[in-house]
């Protein structure tokens, strides 16, 4: 049986035409669940009955199932544990902002990459999201905050690497950015990496990947530091990773972001916000920096910086005319660091079986 939020627009005119309806199906079958994100086919008033019950017995129509939420008093963010058909669970992150509304979204269950100061990567990679799965993260957690609270920005910085499940985000992408579907704008959409060098060209490369920004972990200027928290930077190393980003084809509009969470003593000192300053160098224009404060889970081995060190760090990069600000993890009295809450509910169940 499929997903029917499998299929980009293309498929699933290919999909209709294929069960011998006429192409115009495609278009009230995206109404309904993307404009008006309806969760079940009987809502679909507009089709006659016995194509809504063709639907329901040949796809599926929802993939997720809510198990819980938590929501920050301090800033309203709420963050969402999905449970998948298969029995395990993702995270999405609502985050209001001053005039507009972002969803944080996962890609995967676990990670493969490994950054030491990471919650989701401790169990490894168990799976790819579906297509699917990765746009009803934003169907459901809309339907959930309502229409007064139109999510109009996504954040692929969940639990995953989103370029390592290539096919199924650039699909997700697809869907969330066509105007017959979801139709946000592309310059809302952030994809944000770890730093794989050929995916990222591969991305920029490929004509069927929607432009969206691009985000990228940096978290060390230089490759000692960067190898210790990244090891993904063994393979993928700094110098190689700074010559490709300066060389993408970045349209106006779509600076790339550099991610970098702030380590006490570890890559937060004065002489590291010089060396980010050079590796920049020249490329001002080509990027923001965004300075993430470590967020301390149980169990982690490093610490977040004092206030007055994040502030240097910030200021110092500003000396250079370097666009950068300073971003304290949102509803950080919600298990904020990534993966937390999923953690927090396997225990839980463990702790009931
Ligand atoms: S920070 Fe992102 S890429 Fe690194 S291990 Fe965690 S989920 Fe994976």
């Amino acid at each position: 049986m499929i997903s029917i939020k499998d299929l980009n627009y293309n498929q699933l005119e290919r999909w209709v035409k294929d069960q011998g309806w006429k192409k115009f199906r495609a278009k009230q079958i995206a109404k309904w669940i993307y404009n008006k994100k309806v969760n079940s086919y009987d809502e679909m008033t507009d089709l006659s009955k016995e194509v809504r019950n063709y639907l329901k017995e040949n796809t599926k129509l929802n993939v997720l199932e809510l198990v819980t939420f938590e929501r920050s008093s301090q800033d309203g963010s709420i963050k969402f544990l999905w449970r998948l058909e298969d029995g395990h669970t993702v995270e999405s992150v609502f985050i209001p902002e001053r005039g507009h509304n972002t969803l944080c979204v996962s890609t995967q269950v676990g990670c493969a990459v490994g950054c030491k100061f990471c919650f989701t990567t401790k169990d490894g990679l168990i799976r790819n999201l579906t297509t699917a799965e990765i746009v009803d993260q934003y169907i459901q957690s809309q339907i959930f905050v309502g229409p007064e609270n139109r999510i109009s920005n996504v954040v692929y910085m969940g639990m995953g690497e989103p370029l390592a499940n290539y096919e199924n985000v650039k699909r997700s992408v697809q869907i969330l950015t066509d105007d017959r579907m979801l139709g946000l704008s592309n310059r809302k959409i952030t994809i944000s990496s770890s730093g794989i060098i050929h995916q990222i060209k591969k991305m920029y490369d490929d004509p069927s990947f929607p432009q969206v920004r691009l985000a990228v972990s940096l978290n060390a200027s230089d490759q000692k530091t960067r190898e210790r928290i990244m090891p993904i930077s063994e393979t993928n190393s700094l110098e190689d990773l700074m010559k490709t980003l300066n060389r993408l084809p970045v349209k106006t509009g779509f600076r790339i972001m550099l991610e970098y969470v702030l380590i006490k003593d570890i890559n937060d000192r004065p002489e590291d916000a010089h060396r980010l300053a050079r590796l920049i160098g020249k490329n001002k224009k080509r990027y923001k920096v965004n300075l993430i404060p470590f967020n301390p889970y149980p169990g982690s081995d490093f610490e977040r910086p004092e206030k007055e060190r994040v502030d240097q760090f910030h200021k110092i990069l500003w000396q250079y005319n370097i666009g950068a600000f300073v971003r304290w993890s949102k509803g950080s009295d919600i298990s904020a660091a990534c993966g937390q809450l999923r953690k927090k509910e396997v225990q839980n169940l463990i702790k009931i079986s």
